[in-house]
């Protein structure tokens, strides 16, 4: 058995779990003699997967009925694209708060299809925190306002959402879904590609809201279109079967796990190990997020050089700890903590970020 820590922003570790079940059912699913993969999407197996994965989503992140979850492709990339073909009307602006790189992406997407309104960044400071409520600027009548939940790449995440009053808000949560409580019932899109915290790439999972499909707009392309997906169950066309299916598996570890309450306390303690060991430091690493933005699922930090930096990954990685690199666009050290981690993976990292710094100090 391998012992490797895995600190990797997406894809990214999986609970070990679900990865043996997959394992166990590989060449022979439920006695059909074949796996998942090999049967038809129409079958009753995978329709049984199919159903029973809309409903834990809708369970775990606790909306009841008024929702649909939609199991799709493209990745959250495309997610960046089809919300404004589908909710941005000609002539009509879509707001954007951005507070990272995805947001960034979500918005110039927009600006392809239409005229949306930068409500609020943070780019100036580089990203370290989310906007205070008097900081963000929302136009008069916006189709939408979108924001993304937590910034993978900076490491900065909204605590408290914004009160957005009764505009309908996108939010892209592809690196904290699932990973706390949130009340979804604010959000009338709710988008994440799978890789981070809910299962392997290639499916992306949306949450939206029934009376909001029906006011998208007209002549998108079928595939493109969220009522599409929501009429056929995500069913129109082959889905991704075996990234639903794992996604399947992992939503029912999460709920083993007390759902997302359960994992909540879990993720703020290994939040918490890794801080501590920041702070602790005696200014020897730097956080780069603000302390009431800090994100819960990626930790990001700077060394008093690059080259310690280098060092500190190199060793890490000799240390079984592997994917601690920062994003190549901003540098410094990066520790994913999606669900999967483990607290004994953040502890193990923090006593060595501990013994690193007095040995480099
Ligand atoms: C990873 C990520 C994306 C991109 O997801 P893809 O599935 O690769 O398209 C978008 N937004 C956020 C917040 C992410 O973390």
């Amino acid at each position: 058995m391998s012992n490797v820590l895995n600190f990797n922003a997406g894809p990214a570790a999986l609970p070990r779990p679900v990865l043996e079940k997959v394992q166990a059912e590989l060449l022979d699913y439920q006695g059909r003699g074949m796996s998942i993969m090999e049967m038809s999407h129409r079958s009753k197996e995978y329709e049984a997967i199919n159903t029973r994965a809309e409903a834990n989503f809708k369970k775990l992140i606790g909306v009841g009925e008024g929702y649909r979850v939609l199991f799709v492709q493209g990745g959250a990339s495309s997610q960046f694209a089809t919300v404004p073909m589908n909710f941005l009307p000609p002539g009509a602006t879509a707001d954007y708060i951005v507070t990272g790189s995805w947001g960034e992406k979500a918005i110039e997407e927009a600006t392809l299809l239409g005229k949306p309104h930068l409500a609020a960044s943070t780019k100036e400071g580089n990203y370290k925190r989310v906007p205070t409520q008097s900081e963000i600027q929302l136009s008069a009548d916006p189709a939408y306002v979108h924001l993304t939940s937590n910034e993978t790449i900076q490491g900065v995440q909204f605590h408290d959402f914004p009160d957005l009053g009764d505009r309908p808000v996108v939010a892209d949560m592809s690196s904290d879904i699932l990973s706390r409580p949130i009340d979804a019932s604010k959000f009338a899109l709710i988008y994440g590609g799978a890789q981070k915290n809910l299962g392997p790439s290639g499916v992306t999972v949306v949450l939206i809201r029934e009376s909001w499909i029906e006011k998208a707009n007209k002549g998108v392309p079928t595939m493109l279109r969220y009522s599409t997906h929501a009429k056929n169950n995500s069913l129109y066309n082959t889905p991704p079967m075996f990234g639903v299916y794992v996604l399947d598996l992992v939503l029912q570890w999460i709920d083993g796990l007390g759902g997302v309450e359960g994992v909540a306390k879990i993720n703020d303690a290994k939040a918490a190990a890794l801080y501590n060991a920041i702070d602790n430091s005696g200014g020897y690493y730097k956080g780069h997020a603000e302390p009431a933005s800090r994100s819960s699922m990626n930790v990001t930090f700077r060394l008093p050089s690059e080259e310690l930096e280098k060092q500190f990954v190199a060793e890490g990685q000799k240390a079984g700890m592997v994917g601690l690199a920062g994003h190549r666009s901003v540098g410094g050290i990066r520790a994913s903590i999606y669900n999967a981690t483990g607290l004994e993976a953040c502890q193990a990292l923090a006593s060595f970020m501990g013994d690193f710094a007095k040995k480099n100090g």
